[in-house]
């Protein structure tokens, strides 16, 4: 891998550039940056997915045979840099990044052909339906059932903690299919319109005071079988496949980058003499110095299309660990201004005071709402048995 920035490299971040100035308005940037939960709505990020749709940038980070855009691992780079330096709201991860490889490895030729272009579109919105009250960590103690009725199945269950379920039109699930043998040779990965009769989305606020998150409740749903991707029972390496996606599927460096520069902005303004909050500055930044070396080598295995495998454990670890501190530093550097609190979301739509109080509002939301990136997609606990497993060869 050459890291090099290359005549023809500047030149493609210029084009870049000028393809956020022309297409990410002041209004989108101020909504992104007073964004405290995880994912920006979708609201906010379509009409920047349709133009990057238009200027055939949409899943850039695809195989170009299904439409990508064949960077290289520097352009990749450099696109997602400029994005999070710009504010640039990216659009449903849940398709794009974590279903879209699975389709690609385990669809039929007829799902490829039908949900991948909706995906680059942004015609779905998806939602990933994996945990359930009881089953999380240990995922394949998952109860949600699918029973076989001539040629769909009947599925009754709950998932929960469901990212923007209320905001999407489609879910993937995975369902239990069978009770024989180990539980999980008996999944089946489903893909399910949320607008089927005898499904209930209900909210879940975070602590942070956002909604994001929700329960998804079925009853007695009939889902085609022609929805099924991979064999029933086989569902499993689906999920873990996807797992790895979640994980290790897209880079953070840039978006870190762009939220640990605004920390240093507000150290340099509320305390920039005090040694302990810049001795911590200091070490942050050597920590994002280092994860995003590693970020770029899994760069080269994603272009050519392969598969992130455990390494995406130890970048969702560090990566969540580097984004809580960042959040928790910023508090400690605002110090008082930490406090204050505003109920109402979303947070651009409801302040109307100059931009360097605004900015301050985010703080506190943002490190509640941070406490979960340790949990989510697998926690640190997990994380480590995992990295374990693979670096003792067990
Ligand atoms: C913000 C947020 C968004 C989410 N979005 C989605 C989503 O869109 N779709 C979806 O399906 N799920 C989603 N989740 C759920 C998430 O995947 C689970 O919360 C996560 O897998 C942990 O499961 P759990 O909450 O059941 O906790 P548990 O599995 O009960 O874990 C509780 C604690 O015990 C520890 N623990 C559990 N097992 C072990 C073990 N074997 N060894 C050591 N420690 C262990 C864990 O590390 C954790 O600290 C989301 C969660 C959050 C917080």
């Amino acid at each position: 891998m050459d890291l090099n920035i290359a005549p023809q490299d500047l030149a493609f971040r210029d084009e870049v550039q000028k393809f956020l100035v022309a297409n990410v308005s002041k209004d989108i940037q101020r909504a992104v940056e007073l964004t405290s939960a995880f994912i920006n709505e979708p609201e906010i990020s379509i009409d920047f997915h349709r133009a990057l749709h238009k200027r055939g940038w949409s899943v850039f980070n695809w195989p170009k045979e299904y439409g990508g855009s064949g960077w290289t691992a520097v352009q990749r780079y450099i696109f997602d840099t400029e994005c999070a330096r710009y504010n640039a709201p990216m659009y449903n991860g849940a398709g794009r990044v974590m279903l879209a490889p699975v389709l690609m490895k385990f669809g039929r030729q007829d799902q490829k052909d039908f949900y991948l272009p909706r995906i680059a579109a942004g015609e779905d919105h998806w939602a990933q339906g994996y945990s359930e009250p009881g089953a999380g960590s240990d995922l394949a103690s998952l109860k949600c059932k699918a029973e076989s009725d001539g040629d769909d199945y009947i599925v009754n269950g709950q998932k929960i903690w469901t990212t923007q379920a209320h905001k999407s039109n489609r879910i993937f699930a995975l369902v239990r299919t069978s009770n024989e043998g180990k539980r999980q040779e008996g999944i089946t990965f489903l893909l399910v319109d949320l607008d089927s009769p005898g499904i209930t989305i209900r909210p879940i606020h975070g602590n942070g005071g956002d909604h994001e998150f929700n329960e998804v409740f079925f009853d007695n749903v009939r889902v085609p079988k022609s929805n099924r991707v991979g064999e029933e029972n086989k569902g499993w390496d689906c999920a873990k496949y996807l797992l790895e996606f979640e994980r290790g599927g897209s880079l953070s460096a840039g978006r870190v980058r762009a939220q640990f520069t605004r920390l240093v902005n507000k150290i340099k303004t509320h305390c920039p003499d005090d040694p302990d909050i810049i001795a911590r500055m200091a070490e942050l930044g050597t920590d994002l110095d280092a994860m995003e070396m590693i970020d770029i080598s899994i760069l080269s295995a994603l272009q050519s299309g392969g598969n992130p495998g455990p390494v995406s454990s130890l970048v969702k670890m560090r990566w969540s660990q580097v984004r809580q501190q960042i959040a928790e530093l910023t508090m400690d550097a605002i110090g008082e201004h930490a406090l204050k609190w505003v109920v109402e979301r979303p947070l651009y739509e409801t302040l109307q005071l100059p931009e360097e109080d605004e900015d301050l509002l985010t703080a506190a939301p943002r490190y509640l709402n941070y406490r979960a990136y340790t949990i989510f997609g697998g926690s640190t606990e997990i994380q480590t048995t995992i990295l374990a497993k693979s670096m003792l060869g067990l």
